[in-house]
């Protein structure tokens, strides 16, 4: 691995996961709040949950050809789950908030502006792992509800069965856009 992949992936990582987790305070005033109860109990943490996530975000990595962005691709798209971290304060609360795209937008133009402002696949790969951590947790449960338009309306958004398809592909498609449009800068700074 290039020498300075492994010290930006965690730092990218890091952040992405404590942004993630702070976005919940978000929910916190919310009519819709609720106490949901230990993510431990509540949700269904296995092996195949946590490497789902992470392949499912690696196909949309792997669309930079870039080690480094493939990784984050999974990386992120596991990560995006420390927004289940506020359950264990036993408050009320909107859960999943990260999971939204809001967030995503917010996630594009924190990384960017931390980590570099013409890094247009870290932004790409930041929304695109919301996408494919949603698609993999309609794969696993066939029905699954998030509030994906918060703060707009924090009421659940529920998406099934082929839905995780519609995710995935997008979020394929919002990279290789992103991939086209950094190949085009590059370009047109060698002109
Ligand atoms: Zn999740």
């Amino acid at each position: 691995m290039h020498s300075k992949n492994f010290p930006f992936i965690i730092k990218t990582s890091i952040l992405y996961g404590a942004l993630a987790a702070a976005f919940s305070l978000i929910g916190l005033s919310s009519p819709e709040a609720d106490i949901i109860g230990s993510p431990l109990e509540v949700s269904n943490v296995t092996i195949e949950h946590v490497t789902g996530h992470i392949v499912l975000g690696m196909m949309v990595g792997i669309v930079t050809l870039s080690l480094r962005y493939f990784l984050l691709g999974g990386i992120f798209s596991i990560i995006l789950d420390a927004d289940h971290l506020i359950q264990f304060l036993g408050i009320e609360i909107v859960p999943r908030m990260a999971h939204s795209v809001s967030f995503g937008i917010i996630a594009i133009f924190v990384m960017m502006m931390v980590f570099g402002k013409r890094d247009y696949l870290l932004g790409a790969i930041a929304f695109a792992a919301v996408l494919s951590h949603i698609s993999y947790d309609i794969l696993l449960t066939g029905t699954a509800g998030f509030p994906f338009f918060t703060p707009f309306t924090n009421e659940l958004t529920t998406f099934q069965g082929a839905d995780w398809i519609l995710m995935e592909v997008g979020a394929i498609i919002l990279v290789g856009i992103s991939v086209f449009i950094s190949r085009r800068k590059k370009m047109e700074k060698r002109l």
